[in-house]
């Protein structure tokens, strides 16, 4: 089957094109500065590879039309028509607690996400913008939601509770829900199968390190636990994000500071984190490059992203009373060397030992970082979301 893959942004749609049968990347790419000037960057598996060509994007919609001619196109296109897409998996960024598998999208559903979107302000309305501009463009074909939130559904009440009057519960789903699902789940299938651990009675913990970052603990294939809250805010210190803080200091800097709701959460998610921290980047080869050249606040920004991933892997440690493997995913967790070391270099205690040489592995490779004596290894596994939303829209549809 030929699955089109689309992950909608406010100002930006990334696409796939995925023969579910060979799970061969047909095309790929990604439209950006929709509603600004628009820029087309489109690459097929025959060679084509147009880098960043302007071509004029007022909404999303005239995007995904040149997603669609491109696709379709005589010279450099991969299919003949339309007809040829089995379906489209829409990445959905929130799916509350109405959905813990992927749908097939009606108006019902999109009226269920439409309500969720309050939770993701930034995300949830732009996927919306997404589904719309592809029932109009192909109404014949089955439209799927995949939704970040979902593999969190199986954590229990303890984990995904906040100790808050139980009322905002009640009236207004505030729970943790969890994010980078798709990447958890696909991350650990993989890990189970690569270690040669049955996923039904394993305990795995997954690190997604990227801009955003969450760790999660999967207990005989499911989530118990995860690090993200209600929102992508909580737990890891991020690129911009500051993770888990006192709402007592929020309060504390409001007030000192005259900031409201709107100003204290836009510096909480953008100008935090290891940003915030060092000063200088959320970038983190620029942050071991400053570093180097003597920068202490990069070097706390470093030390203290590695300390709240090891605090987080020894917690979910904890509550599985034990784990079986670890790995390592997402822009930072493929390819800095440096945090997986850091991280690993205190979980000796139970017989994990890093593999120097295997560790310097680079975006891509799926490598056992660990040593052959190590009780519990460690592997970097490339995620590929885009590959687990089509994977899972044909199973639906098919
Ligand atoms: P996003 O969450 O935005 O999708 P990614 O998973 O692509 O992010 O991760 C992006 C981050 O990965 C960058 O901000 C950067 O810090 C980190 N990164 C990418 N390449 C490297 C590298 N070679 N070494 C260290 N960090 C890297």
């Amino acid at each position: 089957m030929d699955i089109l893959v689309i992950n909608c942004g406010s100002s930006s749609l990334k696409y796939q094109l995925i023969n579910t049968e060979t799970e061969e990347v047909m095309a790929k790419g990604i439209c950006e500065r929709v509603g600004v000037d628009g820029i087309f960057t489109y690459k097929n598996n025959d060679g084509v590879n147009m880098k960043k060509v302007p071509f004029d994007m007022p909404t999303h919609k005239e995007a995904a039309q040149h997603v669609i001619d491109t696709l379709t196109d005589p010279e450099i296109g991969v299919i003949k028509s339309l007809e040829e897409i089995s379906a489209v998996g829409h990445r959905i960024v929130h799916g509350g607690d109405k959905f813990s598998e992927p749908v097939i999208i009606n108006d019902e559903v999109l009226k269920e996400v439409d309500e969720v979107s309050e939770l993701a302000p930034l995300h949830n309305p732009a996927n919306i913008i997404g589904i719309r501009t592809c029932q109009e463009l192909m109404p014949n074909t089955p439209q799927v939601g995949v939704f970040d939130t979902a593999f969190h559904q199986t954590m229990p009440p303890e984990a995904y509770m906040y100790a808050l009057p139980y009322e905002y519960y009640e009236k207004y789903r505030v729970r943790r829900y969890g994010f980078h699902g798709t990447s958890h789940k696909f991350v650990s299938r993989r890990l189970a199968e690569v270690c040669g651990i049955p996923l039904e009675t394993s305990k795995l913990i997954i690190c997604h390190l990227g801009g955003g970052a969450s760790v999660t603990a999967v207990y005989n294939g499911e989530s118990i636990d995860t690090s993200m809250g209600l929102t992508p805010l909580e737990g890891l210190a991020m690129g911009t994000r500051s993770g888990d803080v006192d709402i007592g200091a929020v309060e504390f800097i409001a007030k000192k500071k005259g900031m409201d709701f709107p100003e204290i959460m836009n510096m909480l998610n953008k100008e935090s984190g290891v940003l915030g921290l060092s000063g200088v980047s959320s970038d983190f080869r620029d942050l071991w490059n400053t570093r180097a050249e003597g920068n202490v606040r990069s070097g706390i920004a470093l030390d203290m992203f590695c300390y709240r991933v090891l605090k987080y892997v020894g917690a979910y440690i904890a509550v599985m009373n034990g784990v079986d493997a670890i790995a390592f995913t997402a822009g930072i967790g493929e390819n800095d060397e440096g945090v997986r070391e850091e991280v690993i270099r205190n979980l000796s205690y139970m017989g994990m030992f890093l593999d120097g040489d295997a560790n310097q592995a680079r975006y891509g490779k799926e490598v056992c970082i660990t040593t052959p004596e190590s009780r519990i290894p460690a592997w970097v596994i490339p995620t590929d979301e885009e590959l687990e939303i089509a994977r899972e829209t044909a199973e639906l549809v098919g």
